[in-house]
């Protein structure tokens, strides 16, 4: 059973597509051994790779090497296609925290063969999102936001959305244009330097800061 998002307010929706940017921060493209991209590298996630927060991330047994990957997620309110970057917020129904898990060896072994990342990056709780701030408060505006994660009490990364090199509204039109977007569908929109293996055990404490926390256990 998937579960829905909840919002800050006591709503829910649907948990749609997932869709992830990569290497949306020019000095996580570096320790990535990459430069930003000139055309965003896209890649999805189920729904059911959906965890809330107090969740549990549950690792398969296939990898050895899962990592944090802290990010933005931005959730769509209103169906979408072809919409312009300056129409952008009109569809935006929400921001979250998120966390992109990664099977960091599986997925540098599908880059060496040419291969689709679905399994290092979709596999079942590889989405634990917090509880979605609503995009009315802020008005007319697509804010920014500081993005910070611990693991067990220790600062691994942090960022502030102002440093993606792709922008939100950016995100929207591109996807919106080749995918459509809908109701319940996600961005995640990249992470910010410092990505580090994780393990059994762990406590992940991921904030946008001032606006909503993430916690999730890893199993
Ligand atoms: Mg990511």
């Amino acid at each position: 059973m998937i579960m829905d998002y909840e919002f800050s307010d006591g709503r829910k929706m649907k948990v749609g597509t997932m869709f992830c940017v990569g290497q949306n921060y020019s000095k996580h493209a570096k320790e990535m051994g990459s430069e930003v991209p000139k055309d965003p590298i896209i890649f999805l996630k189920p729904p059911n790779a959906y965890t809330p927060d107090g969740g549990k991330v549950i690792l398969p047994e296939i990898s050895n090497l899962p990592h944090h990957e802290v990010e933005l997620v931005v959730i769509i309110g209103k169906d979408c296609d072809n919409v312009s970057a300056s129409d952008a917020i009109n569809y935006i129904a929400g921001y979250a925290v998120g966390l992109d898990i990664t099977l960091r060896d599986i997925q540098n072994k599908a880059k060496t063969n040419g291969h689709p990342w679905a399994v290092a990056k979709g596999f079942r709780t590889s989405a634990p999102i917090s509880k979605i701030v609503p995009a009315s408060q802020f008005e007319n505006n697509i804010p920014v936001f500081d993005v910070e994660l611990k693991i067990n009490g220790e600062l691994r990364q942090q960022t502030n959305t102002r440093e993606m090199e792709r922008s939100v509204a950016v995100l929207i039109s591109y996807l919106s244009g080749i995918f459509g977007l809908r109701e319940g569908d996600c961005i995640f929109t990249g992470t910010p330097e410092g990505v580090g293996e994780i393990k059994n055990g762990d406590k992940l404490h991921a904030e946008l800061k001032g606006f909503v926390s993430l916690d999730v256990s890893v199993e």
